[in-house]
């Protein structure tokens, strides 16, 4: 148990280097600190990574507190977003990766408004059916786009999507490729696609933010979802 994987013995500067080095111009790196102390966030953020993805509410706002005396840094919200969190992400980030419904975009703009904001947004798709995973059928997110596209004060500015378990690599880089699509059809710029174990076909398909967080901090001490 707990033996350490490939890359576990580098040190995360390494990490982060050698990501930087291999993610082509137009894909930027989300780490996903979640599961992981300030401390480490802090610690990266010294190397010059300024963009992380949390997807717990509460984990997510203690640690911007411990790290309020860097400058600002640029938080993603990533998680299964519950309506009862809604004003929470919306305080705590200025980007939202995670919008699964109509009725929580409606929710989100809502908010917006009455706090004075306006978060960039992203829709999360399930480009091929996937019970473990909430998001958009594509279907859906088209017939509803009208509506959700002209959600003010919200910004949307791209698709999110997960790889289903199971996926061999030519399979993700096809359903990456139909959600990159999607996102062009529908003139957003951004495509949230690819984690520690894809990432590869994900920026082969045109990721413009992958979000990886055991191949940038290691394994987590716990797997928040
Ligand atoms: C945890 C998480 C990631 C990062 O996963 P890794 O496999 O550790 O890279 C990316 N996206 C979402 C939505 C996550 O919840």
């Amino acid at each position: 148990m707990n033996h350490p994987g490939p890359g576990e013995s580098l040190s995360l500067g390494q990490r982060l280097e050698a990501l930087g080095l291999a993610l082509p111009q137009g894909a930027r790196l989300l780490a996903v600190s979640k599961g992981h102390p300030a401390a480490l966030i802090r610690e990266a953020a010294v190397l010059g990574q300024m963009s992380f993805g949390e997807s717990r509410v509460q984990e997510a706002i203690a640690k911007q507190a411990e790290l309020a005396d860097l400058p600002p840094l640029d938080w993603h919200f990533i998680g299964r977003l519950q309506a009862n969190k809604a004003r929470q992400v919306v305080r705590h980030f200025g980007t939202i990766h995670s919008i699964d419904s109509l009725a929580l975009a409606q929710r989100l703009a809502r908010i917006a408004s009455e706090e004075g904001l306006s978060p960039r947004v992203l829709f999360q798709v399930k480009c091929r059916p996937d019970p473990n995973k909430t998001g958009f059928d594509p279907e859906l997110l088209l017939q509803q786009w009208p509506e959700l596209g002209a959600l003010q004060p919200l910004q949307p500015v791209g698709l999110m999507t997960i790889a289903p378990m199971g996926c061999n690599a030519q399979e993700r880089l096809a359903l990456f490729g139909d959600c990159s699509r999607l996102a062009d059809h529908l003139g957003l710029p951004e495509r949230s696609m690819g984690m520690s174990g894809d990432w590869p076909e994900a920026v082969a398909a045109g990721s413009t933010w992958v979000r990886i967080g055991s191949g940038v901090f290691g394994q987590r001490a716990t797997l928040p979802g």
